[in-house]
């Protein structure tokens, strides 16, 4: 594998030739896959079949609680602590509810800009501009929430242990009107990034102008494992708490890649007065949330071995997956200087950073051959990837043959675009 930047003229001109005849021949073949979204594929699905017959013809009852009727608007309390246990909170903090956590997202975003968080002065929507830190590459759907509620977004660099915290901390402690930072702390969307213990520290420890500022603390791959290391990060609850900050952290979660997408749990954990907060917003929405769903959750999971255990199902079906995309990357691109790549431990993604100014071309080539991707420029703001670099692969719907035809697709298209820039 030629260091495509070093070879003369001639020589990449013929090694173009022969990527284009690849690449070509590729394209004949007619396939259509999809490495789009991070969604579930159906072998994961049906790990969780039972909750399609669960909780069962006259099971109703959690403890005293009649699940049919109307009532608990925290959740049901067995789910909360269940949850609790993963999310690092205790379960009077834990609320569980909707059917996944996006809409917790969207709504702890939308109750700020109408009514202000417990410590707001006054709504978010009545100041003259409000902003967040969004380390990038990101997860495009919380740019979609800052876009919705017109938020000024502030791009930071995501390192290799979290967000660049000496840049974090510079703007944070100066701009009252940053108000949040969207964090996904373990095996992040889309780089697999976990956060280190200094990172988690700083962000809990750091002075903000903003009284009412908050970590958007989306834990989204808490229990998600693809290697046997089931990485474990430093608890952002307990360090906010014990450095005076107890409010800072709204931490989100759910069973979305547990049980079924879009058919799961959300979770919403936080401080007291955070999760106060909350619910004097909630119940004017909502007498009570889907407790038979909940208790149907209950009865499969049981506890969190049970989720574990699920999770280990669900990791060998997904790691061959990761191992196929890498394993071709690493074999046609390797040494040639004109791509690299994030190897996570966890998570849905891989994040692979083409040549400067050839992401969006990648993905055109890609579809053009039957491979679609993430639009290039989604892991960043506003769509807008300044160095047009970076593109999110999500192995995870298709089957494994399906994800070793789209990687050579990939691979193709990176080599096909990279040596029609350098001849440019
Ligand atoms: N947060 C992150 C970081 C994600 O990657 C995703 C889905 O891809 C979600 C949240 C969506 O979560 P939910 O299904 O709970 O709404």
């Amino acid at each position: 594998m030629p260091q495509l930047p070093s070879l003369s003229a001639d020589d990449l001109r013929s090694y173009h030739a022969q990527i284009r005849q690849r690449y070509d021949a590729f394209a004949k073949r007619g396939v259509k896959l999809n490495l789009t979204r991070g969604k579930p594929s159906s072998a994961q699905l049906d790990l969780c079949n039972q909750l399609l017959s669960l909780p069962g013809n006259g099971d109703f009852m959690a403890g005293n609680i009649d699940c049919r009727n109307y009532g608990e608007l925290a959740g049901l309390p067995e789910l909360r602590s269940l949850l609790a246990t993963v999310f690092g909170v205790t379960a009077d903090r834990v609320i569980v509810g909707e059917n996944a956590s996006l809409s917790l997202m969207h709504d702890s975003v939308a109750f700020s800009m109408l009514k202000g968080n417990c410590d707001s002065e006054r709504p978010w929507s009545k100041e003259s501009r409000i902003a967040f830190l969004c380390p990038v590459p990101g997860y495009d759907r919380h740019f979609s929430i800052c876009q919705e509620f017109g938020i000024e977004m502030i791009a930071v660099p995501l390192n290799e242990g979290g967000p660049d915290m000496d840049v974090v901390e510079k703007l944070v402690a100066g701009d009252a009107q940053i108000k949040g930072i969207w964090c996904v702390p373990k095996y992040s969307n889309p780089t697999g990034t976990v956060y280190s213990n200094e990172t988690i520290e700083r962000l809990a420890k750091m002075k903000t102008a903003a009284r009412d500022f908050r970590l958007f603390w989306d834990n989204a791959y808490a229990v998600h494992h693809l290697t046997a290391e089931r990485i474990e990060i430093a608890n952002i609850d307990e360090a906010c708490a014990r450095n005076g900050n107890p409010n800072r952290a709204f931490i989100f979660g759910s069973t979305s890649k547990v049980t079924f997408a879009g058919a799961g749990v959300g979770v919403f954990a936080s401080s007291k007065g955070n999760v106060s907060w909350y619910l004097k917003r909630i119940e004017k929405r909502t007498i009570g949330g889907d407790k038979v769903n909940q208790l149907r959750h209950l009865r499969l999971l049981k506890n969190a071995d049970g989720v574990a255990t699920l999770m280990d199902k669900h990791r060998a079906i997904m790691a061959p997956k990761f191992d196929k995309v890498l394993e071709t990357f690493g074999e046609h691109l390797g040494s040639t200087g004109v791509a690299s790549w994030t190897k996570p431990k966890g998570g849905y993604f891989i994040t692979l950073d083409v040549m400067d100014g050839c992401a969006k071309q990648v993905v055109k080539l890609a579809k053009e051959a039957g491979v679609e991707l993430t639009p290039a420029g989604a892991t960043h703001p506003l769509g807008n990837d300044p160095h047009d670099r970076t593109i999110r692969i999500a192995p995870s719907f298709p089957d494994l043959a399906e994800v070793a035809q789209a990687a050579e697709g990939v691979v193709l298209s990176v080599l096909l675009a990279a040596t029609e820039k350098l001849l440019a």
